[in-house]
C-alpha cells in the first residue's frame, strides 16, 4: 500500500486522460441539468426596447419641472399604449401618452410616472410635483446587453439559463452528449436483484448503487450484468462495455486475493493500468485504466468502498466526460457533530449527513463507517477527509470535505 498514490493524485491522473464525449443540439425543454457546449452570448438586448415599468403616463420631465400643489401642471393625453402595441405619434411639449406596464416608450417622452400620484381623466393628467427625468423607464438592454456572455461552455443548465436561452430565441442549445457508462459486476456469489439468492449467494446491489450515482452526475448507466470470477468472463463483459459505451465501471475483484481477477482481465483486453489502489480508507482497493481512449474504473466489491472511491477518485473524470468545466467538487469545511474514535493512518473518508442549522455545516456521522456498510450511505450528502496520521477526533473538529 505504501506505493499507492494519494486519492488526489489518482483522481488527477484520470482527469488528465479524458475529454468530453461530444455535443448535440436538443430541445430547450429537455436541457435542464445538461452541460452547455458553447458560450451563451446574448445576440439581442433584453428588453429589446425602452419600456414602461408601470401603468401610468409617459411625458417630458421638463414640462412639469415647476409643478407643485399650489401650481399643478396639466398635460393632454394623446393616445393609450398597452403592452404589445407601438406608439403612433411622438410626445411633444404639453402632451403625454397613457402607457401600461411593458409598453414601449413613445419618442419624445423621457419619463414615466405611475397613475396613482396624478389626477387624471381620459383626456388629461394633472401633476402636483416634478419627476426626475428618466424615472420608471426600463431601458433597452437593462437586463441583458447584446454581446454579453450569459453562461459559459461547461456550465450546468439551470432554470435561469433555460429562461435566458428562451429570451434569446435559442430553442435548441448545443449541449454536451451524455456519456454512456457500462456497469458490470464481478463475483461468482452474485445474483441479479430480482432473483432469490441461493446458499452462499448475495444480490448484486453495487450495480444499482453505481447506476444511480452515474445518473446523478449526468451520465447514462448501461447495465451489462454479472461476470463470474474468471479472467475470461470479466474480460468479455469489459470488452463489450468498451465496444458499446464511453467508459466502463466494474465492481469486485480488485483486492489482492486469489479470486481478484479484474486487473488480469484488464490486461487481457489490452488496457493500460493507470492506478492500482489508492491511500484511502475506505476505498483503497481499485484499478483504473484506459483502452482506446476509454476509461475503465474497477472498484471494490465492498459496497461502501466502491461508492467512496467512486466519489473521490472516479467522479471528476466522469464529470469531465460530461463536459463539466470544473469537475472536481468544491472543497468545503465541515464540523464534526460527534466524536470519531479511530485513528487514521492513511487519509480516511467519513460519510455523513449535513446539518445546516445555526449557519454551520455540521456533519452527522452514521453509526457505522465500515467498508461493508452500505446502509450508512443512505441519505449521505457529504464526505469529509481525515488527514493521514490523525488520532481520534472530538466533536467540533473541522474537516475539509465536499458535497455529493
Ligand atoms: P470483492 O471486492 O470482489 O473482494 O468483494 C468484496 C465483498 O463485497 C464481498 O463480500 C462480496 O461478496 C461483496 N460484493 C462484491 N460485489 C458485490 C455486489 N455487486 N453487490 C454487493 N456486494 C458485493
Ligand atoms: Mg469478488
Amino acid at each position: 500500500m505504501m506505493d499507492f498514490p494519494e486519492y488526489a493524485a489518482a483522481r488527477d491522473a484520470l482527469l488528465a486522460c479524458v475529454v468530453p464525449v461530444g455535443t448535440e443540439r436538443i430541445p430547450l425543454d429537455e436541457c435542464l441539468g445538461r452541460i452547455l457546449a458553447e458560450d451563451l452570448i446574448a445576440a439581442e438586448n433584453i428588453p429589446p426596447f425602452d419600456r414602461s415599468a408601470f401603468d401610468g403616463y409617459a411625458f417630458r420631465a421638463a414640462d412639469i419641472a415647476g409643478a407643485d400643489h399650489s401650481v399643478p401642471v396639466t398635460l393632454r393625453v394623446t393616445e393609450e399604449i398597452p403592452a404589445g402595441a407601438t406608439p403612433t405619434q411622438p410626445v411633444t411639449a404639453g402632451t403625454c401618452a397613457k402607457v401600461l406596464t411593458g409598453a414601449p416608450i413613445p419618442s419624445g417622452a423621457d419619463t414615466v410616472i405611475n397613475y396613482e400620484v396624478t389626477d387624471f381623466t381620459d383626456d388629461a393628467v394633472t401633476f402636483f410635483a416634478p419627476v426626475r427625468r428618466g424615472s420608471n423607464i426600463v431601458r433597452a438592454g437593462e437586463d441583458v446587453k447584446a454581446g454579453t456572455v450569459l453562461a459559459r461552455l461547461g456550465n450546468c443548465i439551470d432554470p435561469g439559463t433555460v429562461g435566458t436561452l428562451a429570451a434569446q430565441g435559442v430553442t435548441h442549445p448545443l449541449v454536451c452528449r451524455v456519456p454512456r457508462v457500462a456497469v458490470l459486476s464481478t463475483g461468482s456469489e452474485l445474483v441479479d436483484a430480482d432473483k432469490a439468492p441461493g446458499p452462499g449467494m448475495i444480490r448484486n446491489s453495487n450495480a444499482h448503487t453505481l447506476s444511480a450515482a452515474l445518473r446523478r452526475i449526468g451520465a447514462e448507466p448501461v447495465y451489462l450484468g454479472i461476470a463470474a470470477d474468471t479472467v475470461e468472463g470479466i474480460a468479455e463483459l469489459m470488452a463489450r462495455g468498451l465496444a458499446d459505451c464511453d467508459a466502463v465501471v466494474s465492481t469486485g475483484g480488485v483486492s489482492v486475493g486469489d479470486y481478484d481477477l479484474t486487473p488480469a482481465a484488464m490486461d487481457l483486453i489490452g488496457a493500460e493500468i493507470l492506478v492500482r489502489g489508492v491511500r484511502l480508507k475506505p476505498g483503497m482497493a481499485c484499478a483504473y485504466g484506459m483502452r482506446d481512449d476509454k476509461l475503465i474504473c474497477a472498484l471494490s466489491g465492498n459496497p461502501a468502498s466502491c461508492l467512496v472511491n467512486f466519489y473521490t477518485v472516479a467522479l471528476p473524470a466522469l464529470r469531465a466526460m460530461c463536459g463539466v468545466r470544473t469537475p472536481i467538487p468544491e472543497e468545503i469545511t465541515l464540523t464534526l457533530a460527534g466524536a470519531f474514535p479511530k485513528s487514521s493512518d492513511v487519509t480516511r473518508i467519513l460519510r455523513g449527513t449535513l446539518d445546516l442549522r445555526d449557519g454551520e455545516a455540521r456533519l452527522l456521522l452514521p453509526r457505522e463507517q465500515g467498508n461493508v456498510v452500505l446502509s450508512s450511505v443512505i441519505g449521505c450528502d457529504a464526505l469529509a477527509f481525515i488527514p493521514a496520521g490523525s488520532g481520534p477526533l472530538e466533536a467540533g473538529t473541522r474537516l475539509k470535505g465536499f458535497l455529493i
